[in-house]
């Protein structure tokens, strides 16, 4: 698929990302002065966040949301310690002792940041809280929409892995093997000029149905030093994403800008989260979908880094991970796992990895998907052409989605149902 470069979408204040066109309601009685009132009706769940002060012009709401510029211009911006460490203090380091310094570095941080951790449902009930307000005004008992998923699942489940190092790269097979005894697959994100890149594994790989995606061009946190640096970058990581025939990124250390990553040929990205505390560029888009980035689609991860759960947090076993899907069930969302086969070399990380598989796998109430197929779904859905309730085929030529109309109702106890 190619991305065409006259889009409309530039901003994270398009129509895809506005509460319309995030739910598709199948509902002609729905106006737009009914959306705007129940928008600033529902602002209330948004408190305590500074997107709220905007909650008279949605659109800038949801861009301040979504692109986290709520948290101010210099969010993308590492404090100088930081980057004094990533860039040259880091690279020296034996593994081990990145951990720990990691943890110093970044203890405290969690009660700097605005957002909840690992569950941050403002946004997602702001999000519900419009839809039943929009039902209460036209007094609908229920109400029909595009449902999130294919098949109408509940809830999206990709898992995706970035390989840091050579030691990672010699692990990938052991984890792939993991995945399709429980008949998943994954993406794995290799650094092109980090190490030696393995072009028969990446081959294989895709042999096996598994995705292969760009992750930064080196590791050595210099990719976002400056707009010029990262522009210079982003024309040798297209160059790969070309040779590797790969359509998705994600950023090292998940240093990010919103504005200088339109320069990347992707279909989509995996640098940004709903909410984690606990990186370099702390924050999050609050959002448990996807949304569009410009001129691709984000997709954010939404479960806790092994790193995280398995090094910092010490966490004996997937509760976490869990508990969390769980949540994401609820509210339909993406389940969206960022791992590392250099932190799951170790047994007992990898044991923790493989009891979630497990889990996971028992459900039958999820649609899984390799990132690529979830961001074309998601582009696809927000294209869908919607004439008298029946939907039409918006993207023919990206393959067979079968849209459902899924339905919307008033609970008892207050808000909705899907
Ligand atoms: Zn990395």
């Amino acid at each position: 698929m190619t991305i065409s470069s006259d889009s409309t979408v530039t901003d994270p204040s398009a129509d895809e990302n506005q509460p319309w066109g995030f739910w598709r309601l199948l509902d002609s009685r729905i106006r737009p002065e009914d959306w705007t009132d129940a928008i600033r009706a529902a602002t209330g769940c948004l408190e305590g966040l500074p997107a709220a002060e905007h909650c008279a012009d949605s659109r800038r709401m949801m861009a301040d949301i979504l692109s986290e510029i709520q948290f101010g211009p210099n969010h993308w911006r590492l404090s100088r310690i930081k980057e004094l460490y990533y860039r040259l203090v880091r690279p020296l380091l034996p593994n081990f002792l990145r951990t720990s310094l990691r943890t110093v570095l970044l203890s405290g941080q969690r009660n700097e940041c605005a957002l909840n951790w690992p569950i941050e449902d403002r946004y997602v009930r702001f999000q519900f809280e419009i839809v039943a307000r929009l039902m209460a005004k036209r007094h609908l008992d229920s109400i029909s929409y595009i449902s999130f998923w294919p098949a109408g699942k509940q809830f999206a489940f990709v898992l995706t892995h970035d390989i840091e190092t050579e030691d990672g790269q010699s692990f990938v097979r052991e984890i792939a093997a993991l995945e399709e005894r429980y008949e998943f697959r994954s993406s794995f994100n290799f650094v092109p000029e980090q190490y030696r890149v393995d072009l028969d594994l990446i081959a294989e790989l895709k042999e096996r149905g598994f995705e292969v995606g760009v992750h930064g061009l080196k590791h050595d946190g210099r990719l976002f030093s400056s707009k010029a640096v990262f522009d210079a970058h982003a024309a040798r990581i297209n160059t790969y994403l070309k040779q590797w025939d790969a359509v998705g990124f994600r950023s090292p250390m998940t240093h990010r800008n919103p504005e200088w990553m339109q320069a990347l040929e992707i279909e989509y990205d995996l640098s940004f989260f709903d909410t984690d505390p606990y990186e370099p560029m702390p924050g999050g888009t609050m959002s448990i979908w996807p949304f569009m980035m410009g001129r691709f689609v984000e997709l954010p991860y939404t479960l806790a880094q092994d790193h995280t759960l398995m090094v910092t947090r010490a966490e004996r076993t997937p509760r976490v991970w869990l508990e969390k899907v769980e949540f994401i069930r609820r509210y339909h969302g993406l389940a969206l796992l960022n791992a590392h086969p250099d932190y799951l070399r170790a047994p007992r990380h990898l044991a923790i990895y493989e009891t979630f598989l497990k889990s996971v796998s028992e459900r039958s109430d999820y649609w899984h998907a390799l990132p690529r197929e979830a961001a074309r779904w998601w582009r696809a859905r927000a294209a869908a052409n919607v004439k008298n309730g029946t939907i039409g085929k918006a993207h023919p030529a990206e393959g067979e989605f079968d849209f459902t109309v899924g339905s919307i109702r008033l609970a008892d106890e207050g808000g909705i149902v899907l």
